[in-house]
């Protein structure tokens, strides 16, 4: 066996990515993942399935409601809940498939197995039969992920208390669904959910739903998913779930304390969140540091011990996908002697419902905190002509640019295709960008992305409409 320059253990997007890149400038590379699959969290149970899913439900809401007028005649749509899942474990396949296909291109070697780390330099590899191979490596990139974070004394059976990836796979639409966490992955799935066929119920510990975004777009999202059925219980804790009966029976206390009270639901989805993720990896033993289970990394990726480098979600940062690939080409590229960076300053941010919720850079609360003087430029998207056209007019665009220096600091959008928009304000702020430069950017009409420009024009107060 050779001795590889570098290997990655965990083939997420973070891993599979890093190990490309590194391939790509000539380092011999190898990949351990104890899964069945490549394509980690993302690929297999967190971004694809569920985008998957988000979009065929929002058709399938589309089809029911939105479509008559429009004038599309269909007679009454039925939900075959079967071959949407079909469709769904399809587009993972080929995702996954993608992934192999591109790490053999890239000639690099994959050991299948969990992965530990017995010494710097060395990994042993456990097969699912048991069966070791070490493997010798100058370097070791640690992308093992996260993992689903649980609630003291509530067992998630995957059946009817579930975690993201139960809720992934249910095999009947819940006539109750019960969401404990309002995030990003708890409002995502309840709308899939919802938009199939389930009332659905989210309790939120905070007063607020969407911890860490914006407070205005949180607000106007909340009343928005209120306006789709989606109910809200806010200040609120889950105690526990009993499950003993036909129908669970989740102990709800307001979360300053005070009398519980029953919700009952078919199915509980817990989603509180992620933990990061070094089950097995020898961590302690080397003595790699970490900190509230993340490996501490300094600004070049790399842990307290020589040659042990971590990115991704088991690292410090927002638990995202895209932050995990920009990691792992950075990575790559300074174990291969490049200089290479990211800036967490511009990393977008996406809630894939509908509409869709996206930001990047600061949201209001902070530069208040901060102290920093902004002007805010907004625009509704009621007065866009394409969403006015479409019928998609919920939602706006909010820029925050520096009061001095017009500088762009923050963008935050709610409106169909957010996601896609935002890309546009992440290059502008790459670039360090002013509101003026998105202002004087010819944006094409009619286009939903030209409510980014009247926004920006907003910033100096010249709007031209509104
Ligand atoms: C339901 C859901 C929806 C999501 N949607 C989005 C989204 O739309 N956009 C977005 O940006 N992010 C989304 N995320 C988050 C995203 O999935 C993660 O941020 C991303 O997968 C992190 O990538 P990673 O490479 O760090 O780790 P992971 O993707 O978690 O991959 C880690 C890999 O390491 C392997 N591994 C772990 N330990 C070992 C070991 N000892 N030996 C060998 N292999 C090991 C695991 O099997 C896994 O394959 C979503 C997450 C969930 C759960």
């Amino acid at each position: 066996m050779p001795i590889y320059d570098l290997t990655v253990i965990g083939t997420g997007p973070g891993g599979y990515v890093c190990a490309i890149r590194a391939a790509q400038l000539g380092l011999k590379v190898a990949v351990v993942e104890k899964d069945k699959t490549f394509g980690g969290t993302c690929l297999n149970v967190g971004c694809i399935p569920s985008k998957a899913l988000l979009h065929a439900s929002h058709l399938f809401e589309e089809a029911c409601h939105d479509f008559a007028g429009m004038g599309i005649k269909v007679s009454s749509p039925k939900l075959d809940l079967p071959a949407m899942m079909k469709f769904k474990d399809e587009g993972v396949a080929g995702n996954v498939n993608g992934v192999a296909f591109l790490l053999k291109k890239n000639k690099i070697d994959a050991f299948i197995g969990r992965g530990k780390i017995v010494a710097p330099g060395k990994i042993e590899v456990t097969g699912a039969d048991g069966k070791t191979q070490t493997i010798e490596t100058r370097n070791i990139v640690i992308a093992t992920g996260s993992d689903v974070a649980r609630l003291k004394g509530i067992k998630i059976d995957e059946k009817r208390i579930v975690s993201s990836t139960g809720a992934l796979s249910l095999e009947a639409a819940p006539r109750k669904l019960l969401v404990v966490g309002a995030g990003v992955i708890g409002l995502e799935l309840g709308s899939v959910w919802r938009r199939l066929g389930s009332e659905v119920t989210v309790v939120e510990f905070l007063d607020r739903i969407l911890p860490g975004m914006d407070a205005e777009v949180a607000r106007q999202f909340q009343r928005i998913l209120g306006k789709q059925g989606i109910t809200f219980k806010l200040s609120s804790k889950v105690m526990a779930i009993d499950s003993s009966g036909k129908i669970l029976k989740a102990s709800v206390e307001p979360a300053a304390g005070g009398a519980a009270e029953t919700i009952e639901a078919d199915v509980a989805l817990i989603a509180i969140g992620r933990v990061p993720y070094t089950d097995g990896l020898g961590l302690d033993a080397l003595g790699v540091k970490t900190e509230r289970g993340r490996v501490v990394t300094d600004a070049h990726f790399k842990s307290n011990v020589d040659g042990i480098y971590a990115i991704g979600d088991v690292i410090a940062g927002p638990m995202l996908a895209h932050k995990a690939e920009d990691e792992g080409i950075a990575v790559a590229e300074i174990i291969a002697g490049q200089a290479s960076h990211v800036n967490y300053d511009a990393i977008p941010n996406v809630i894939y419902t509908f509409p869709e919720v996206a930001s990047v850079g600061k949201t209001e609360e902070e530069l208040k905190a901060a102290g920093v003087a902004y002007t805010t430029g907004k625009f509704p998207f009621t007065a866009n002509g394409r969403a006015k056209v479409n019928r998609t007019t919920d939602g706006f665009v909010k820029i925050l640019a520096d009061a001095k220096t017009d500088r762009v600091l923050g963008v935050h959008i709610i409106g169909a295709d957010a996601g896609t928009m935002i890309t546009e304000a992440t290059i502008a702020m790459e670039f360090g960008g002013a509101a003026e430069d998105i202002a004087r950017t010819c944006h094409p009409h009619p286009t939903l992305s030209e409510a980014v420009k009247e926004a920006a024009l907003a910033v100096a107060k010249r709007a031209i409409h509104m």
